[in-house]
């Protein structure tokens, strides 16, 4: 039987690549790091716990990848660089093949954003996983805050909306299994967070954040921090090939669960309002617009305008034939 020590060492400090600025990694009371003088420190945590944020049953390397992955959709939303991390794992039992297969999804990842393991705390209990990044910034780049936004601005989003959501439906056997939810299903347990494109948004972008809680929720962070309001385009919000086919398909209304008082259509409610996407939402002023097509086109990072910032504190849908829809700024709350 491993014990906590050789369990350790044998799945993380064995397994992490190593940084030349990491002075002490995994192995003494706390880890020490050679600060660059001229970088700001960039700090974030999230935790995942079984029940919650992934089911009985999920993938052990879903599970590790997932972990950091939401953490650095919160860098990507900063314009941060990601570089240690450190990892607090409560097990309820010491399984090697579910450590194998976690830390590979965990590492994996880490590796190819060049980041170490420094650190972390291994205890028993229900199964929860904490991941805590940390990372660089240079000190004359400005961060991407949730409070710059200003009236006139454009509001964009990267990718497409709702897709990690209709995974979460499938998975739960509410959608039937079927080749076109292929990639919503890998989505929302493998999120691929914009870190290059959301660095190249320092100096670009006025406001950001990153769309975990749902669409309206997010943006909805961005209106109260920045004291404005928003009018969206209801009809140019950028949805994925699945959402065609369920509309097709006439499977559009098992994406909500009362059909009352609908002033969406439920395929766009349901998109505007899904967590789990790990997508952008930015504002930039609209001088701005053509660097940020040539960045966005050399990155392949698709992005949409999908509305402008404008006075008050209100979020306001228009439909296609110009009728106006108060939007709530509601999505996932723990509380
Ligand atoms: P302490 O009791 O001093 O807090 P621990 O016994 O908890 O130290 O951990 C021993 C070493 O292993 C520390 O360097 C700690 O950071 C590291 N560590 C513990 N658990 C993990 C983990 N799950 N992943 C990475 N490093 C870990
Ligand atoms: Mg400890």
């Amino acid at each position: 039987m491993l014990n906590e020590f050789d369990l350790i060492n044998r799945y993380f400090a064995d397994r992490t690549l190593t940084r030349a600025d990491v002075v002490t990694g995994i192995g003494d009371d706390a880890a020490v790091i050679a600060l660059p003088v001229e970088q700001k420190l960039v700090v974030a945590v999230d935790t995942l716990v079984c029940g919650v944020h992934f089911s009985n049953d999920a993938s052990p390397y879903d599970i590790g990848y997932k972990a950091l992955a939401v953490n650095l959709s919160d860098f990507a939303a900063m314009a941060a660089v990601p570089t240690w991390m450190t990892l607090s794992l409560t097990l309820p039992q010491c399984s090697e093949s579910w450590l194998k297969d976690f830390s590979e999804g965990l590492l994996a990842l880490a590796e190819e954003f060049s980041i170490e393991l420094v650190g972390g705390d291994t205890t028993r209990g229900p199964l929860s996983v904490t991941v805590q990044l940390m990372g660089v910034q240079s000190k004359d780049e400005a961060s991407v805050l949730r409070s710059g936004a200003r009236p006139g601005d454009l509001v964009y989003v990267t990718g497409c909306l709702g897709d990690a959501g209709l995974g979460l439906l499938v998975s739960q056997g509410i959608l039937p299994v079927n080749k076109v939810f292929d990639s919503a299903v890998q989505r929302l347990h493998r999120p691929r967070a914009r870190v290059e494109f959301g660095q190249a948004l320092s100096g670009l972008a006025t406001a950001g954040i990153d769309v975990s809680d749902g669409f309206l929720a997010d943006l909805g962070h961005i209106i109260e921090a920045s004291h404005v309001g928003a009018r969206l385009n209801l009809d140019v919000i950028p949805l994925s090939h699945a959402y065609h086919y369920l509309e097709t398909a006439g499977l559009a209304h098992l994406l909500v669960k009362e059909e009352a008082e609908l002033s969406l259509a439920p395929s766009l409610k349901f998109a505007l309002s899904a967590g789990d996407d790990y997508e952008l939402c930015f504002t930039i002023p609209p001088e701005q617009q053509e660097q940020l097509d040539a960045v966005a086109a050399s990155m392949e990072c698709m992005i949409t305008p999908v509305g402008t910032i404008e006075t008050g504190a209100s979020m306001v849908g228009v439909d296609v034939l110009g009728k106006e829809i108060q939007l709530a700024k509601r999505g996932y709350q723990h509380f």
